[in-house]
């Protein structure tokens, strides 16, 4: 029987229970109501007990976190008790030892600091809240992230952040970009005032930076060139040779490269222009930058065009001068030599040439040899080489030329010359050349035979002018002679 009907019965009947039967199932449905309502409590307490357990893990897992945390936090009551606090790290520290833990009203901190105060107005209604706060204390300013949270009817759990080093990382993030802008500006401003034309490229070989003379030059504004390869401006010619040179200075690893090229640019307008283009490396932000330097050099590839021509030309009769001819002569000589062929050598000398400066005046003597080597430039191939080897002596390189050949080619200068009439200063001149010929099969020097020509020149001079002689006229007559 169930103990607690056990004590009232007792209760009722100290003297013993009624026997009868009627009564003894009663007693014993009273019984089992006890007896199930005494499991139902007990499953109740057992269920509570493990409420209460887990709520306490709960709470355990909670203060773990919190005490991880490098946080301030604090448990507040309605009456804003503090009923558990965390005191952070805080440097300095926001709670000092001497601090009253009692109430949040009570911390220094608190005292000194209107926005905190602010912010906990009216906490008990607002329930939770967050805000970025900066805290005054000691003279020191704190930068907070606060947040309010509404744990229970009488519970808040208030945490406080320092967020200094976030806002420090922030400040610096944003200087670092000004910075970045800064230099970027710094950058542009020194390529455009280059007097040169300016492309930098990034490693896609995309123009990332352009300066206003390439963009003056292309007739093409800054945001038309950005991001284009400017593998479109360079004649097809030069384009494996500069895309190759790029990309040398993308592949080497942090070493700043220096290299040039000449080359042919095609403009938008379809004109074009030679270049010298000066590549070097530069690493802005951590990324690999080509920086090409365009200098227009159609001018002084002109100049330079006519600088060899002045340099290599007799400036009267644009036949090559002494010094040219000897260099490509003897370059002409080596390769026919080479190929087993004749080279020829003619020396022509005008014949009588000072009478024709008496008589005419020295500008007309001038304008007969200008229109002599015209004519013999209409006898010789584009192979061959005329120059002047003095006042009135040419010289001609015929390669590849054995003595027949080379003396129809002298005999053809020769009747050109004589069929020749100068129509200058209000006259008429008629002349005649001499012509020396000398044949060699290799083996010979250039100066040897250009002497042995000199010799069957003046040889022509003493046997009446108007001719050509080789070795065998001169030969033949030397033996006669003796
Ligand atoms: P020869 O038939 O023997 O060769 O007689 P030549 O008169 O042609 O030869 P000579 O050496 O006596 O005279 C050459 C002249 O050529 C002398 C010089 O004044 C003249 N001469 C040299 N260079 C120039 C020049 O650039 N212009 C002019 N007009 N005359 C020149
Ligand atoms: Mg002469
Ligand atoms: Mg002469």
């Amino acid at each position: 029987m169930h103990r607690m009907l056990k004590r009232q019965l007792k209760k009722a009947y100290p003297k013993g229970a009624p026997d009868n039967i009627e009564f003894e199932q009663f007693v014993k449905l009273i019984d089992q109501a006890y007896f199930s309502m005494s499991e139902e409590l007990s499953i109740t307490e057992r269920s509570l007990d493990l409420s209460c357990e887990e709520l306490k893990q709960r709470n355990d897992t909670l203060s773990g976190i919190l005490d991880a945390l490098p946080d301030m936090s604090m448990w507040l009551d309605q009456e804003g008790v503090i009923r558990d606090i965390r005191v952070g790290e805080f440097n300095p520290p926001l709670v000092s030892k001497e601090d009253e833990h009692s109430s949040i009203s009570s911390l220094h901190f608190f005292k000194n600091s209107i926005p905190l105060q602010h912010f906990l107005i009216d906490y008990k209604q607002i329930g939770s809240k967050s805000g970025e706060l900066e805290l005054s204390c000691d003279s020191f300013t704190y930068h907070v992230e606060a947040k309010l949270t509404s744990v229970s009817k009488q519970r808040w759990l208030l945490v406080i952040r320092d967020i200094s080093l976030r806002r420090k990382l922030i400040e610096m993030q944003t200087e670092r970009m000004d910075q970045i802008k800064r230099t970027q500006k710094q950058l542009q401003g020194l390529i455009n005032a280059a007097p040169t034309g300016i492309l930098i490229t990034d490693e896609s070989k995309k123009l990332v930076m352009v300066n206003e003379f390439i963009c003056q030059k292309l007739s093409l504004t800054t945001d038309e060139l950005l991001g284009r390869n400017p593998l479109t401006f360079i004649a097809k010619k030069y384009r494996l040779e500069y895309l190759s040179e790029i990309q040398k200075h993308i592949s080497y690893d942090d070493t700043i490269l220096d290299s040039r090229m000449d080359l042919t640019m095609t403009l938008p307008s379809n004109e074009t222009i030679k270049v010298e283009m000066a590549f070097s490396t530069l690493i802005f932000e951590k990324k690999k930058l080509v920086i090409t330097a365009i200098t227009d050099i159609t001018e002084r590839k002109r100049l330079e065009t006519q600088l060899r021509i002045l340099a290599s030309t007799d400036p009267l009769t644009g036949a090559y001068n002494r010094r040219c001819f000897n260099e490509l002569s003897q370059k002409s000589m080596s390769s026919t030599e080479r190929q087993e062929q004749e080279f020829t050598i003619l020396l022509i000398d005008l014949d009588f040439f000072k009478s024709i400066n008496d008589k005419f005046g020295h500008a007309a003597g001038d304008d007969v040899l200008i229109e002599t080597v015209k004519a013999i430039n209409t006898c010789i191939r584009e192979s061959d080489i005329l120059g002047r080897y003095g006042g009135e002596e040419f010289v001609v390189a015929l390669p590849n030329s054995d003595n027949k050949k080379a003396r129809e080619v002298a005999n053809r200068i020769r009747l050109c010359i004589e069929n020749m009439v100068v129509k200058t200063q209000g006259h008429d001149i008629k002349l005649t050349a001499s012509i020396g010929l000398a044949t060699s099969s290799g083996g010979h020097q250039l100066e040897k035979q250009i002497n042995q020509a000199d010799t069957y020149l003046y040889y022509a001079k003493d046997n009446g002018r108007n001719q050509v002689v080789d070795h065998k006229i001169y030969h033949a007559n030397s033996k006669l002679c003796r």
